[in-house]
């Protein structure tokens, strides 16, 4: 038996329950891991409440994300004893996911620890921080270099936002931060931003073009927000866009990327392949600073996931959470 979030249909919408559940009815794998940690991210947040429809079969456990020993591997590329770490592939959206003491996947969507990582440190960056990692690259790809510019982050006090304001800090970009919460102004400069923007400078609709100000931004948010962000880039500037914490409307016009060449550079980290993954989680061990990552950082147990969904779909958790499951 182990413990597990279990998100179940009903006749108004569905049940979400903490619960124990039978190793036998652990969906098929070739590798079983015994959780140690797993996160909360939004996309979890949103399973959870029900406010989109991410579960795509019932009953489910949620969590795209968790950090583990292996218990049983079928794969020759892991044995028993192996930590490994698993972000996305459809897990905790249609195979069951990391909010649970045991979870079997197939043993490709696994990465092993990245060095000098815990485990308890990657679910502190989770998919959130290497989303963050992700965007960061995405914009390098495309030749965004400190000296090009300011860069900006919206959603910066959420979990891609606080990560992608550390590491472009520790990369020497002067980072912007765009947050809805001024309270949280410190703790964004605490963590390497330069200057901090009201996210109501950025909600309303907008002029198709702007003054040209951004060298690089990572948005969270898509909607007005996005669209702003997009007619305020500089003259061949590059947006990572992998949010909708706005929503998914994209009101945007064509004038930034035909008048001034912006690149608009999409990011999943759900289906991204291997050997980005990889790539990503090295890159993290190198330029993400451990004391700004613990500084971001708060635990919140199984028991208390569900609650803390309901906070993080308002906008109102800081940082990244961790959920200590089995512990190291
Ligand atoms: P969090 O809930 O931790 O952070 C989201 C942040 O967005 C909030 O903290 C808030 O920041 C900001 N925000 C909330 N509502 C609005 C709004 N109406 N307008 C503008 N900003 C708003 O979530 P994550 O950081 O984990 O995820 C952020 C987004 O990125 C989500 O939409 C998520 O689904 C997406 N995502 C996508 C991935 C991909 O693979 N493409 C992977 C991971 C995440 P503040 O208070 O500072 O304004």
């Amino acid at each position: 038996m182990f413990k597990a979030i279990l998100i179940d249909k009903a006749d108004s919408g569905q049940n979400v329950a903490l619960t124990d559940i039978e190793d036998e009815r652990l969906p098929a794998g070739s590798v079983t891991v015994r959780v140690a940690y797993s996160t909360l991210n939004y996309k979890d947040a949103l399973a959870i409440t029900g406010k989109s429809p991410i579960v795509r079969s019932y009953p489910m456990v949620p969590g795209i994300d968790f950090a583990g020993v292996v218990e049983h591997s079928d794969d020759p590329q892991y044995q028993a004893g192996d930590q490994v770490v698993l972000n996305g592939w459809g897990v905790g959206e249609k195979h069951w996911g990391g909010l649970a003491g045991k979870a079997r996947v197939d043993g490709g969507w696994l990465v092993p620890l990245q060095a000098p990582f815990t485990l308890r440190q990657a679910m502190g960056i989770g998919t959130a921080g290497y989303t963050a990692m992700l965007c960061v690259m995405a914009l390098e790809r495309n030749g965004v270099k400190p000296e090009s510019g300011e860069v900006l982050v919206t959603g910066a006090a959420g979990g891609v936002g606080s990560v992608a304001v550390a590491i472009l800090a520790k990369l020497g970009y002067t980072v912007a931060a765009v947050t809805g919460r001024p309270q949280e102004s410190d703790y964004l400069k605490a963590l390497g931003a330069h200057e901090i923007l009201d996210r109501a400078q950025f909600s309303e609709p907008g002029k198709p073009l702007a003054k040209e100000r951004w060298a690089g931004a990572v948005d969270v948010a898509g909607g007005h927000v996005l669209a702003n962000v997009c007619a305020a880039m500089r003259y061949r500037g590059t947006v990572a866009a992998c949010g909708l914490a706005a929503g998914m409307a994209f009101p945007a016009t064509v004038a930034p990327f035909i008048l001034r060449g912006v690149t608009l550079a999409g990011v999943d980290s759900v289906m991204c392949p291997r050997a980005d993954r990889l790539e990503a989680w090295r890159r993290l061990a190198s330029d993400l600073d451990p004391a700004k990552l613990d500084g971001l950082t708060r635990d919140i147990a199984l028991d208390g996931v569900i609650a803390a969904a309901g906070e993080m779909v308002q906008g109102r958790i800081r940082g990244r959470v961790i959920v200590p499951v089995g512990g190291d």
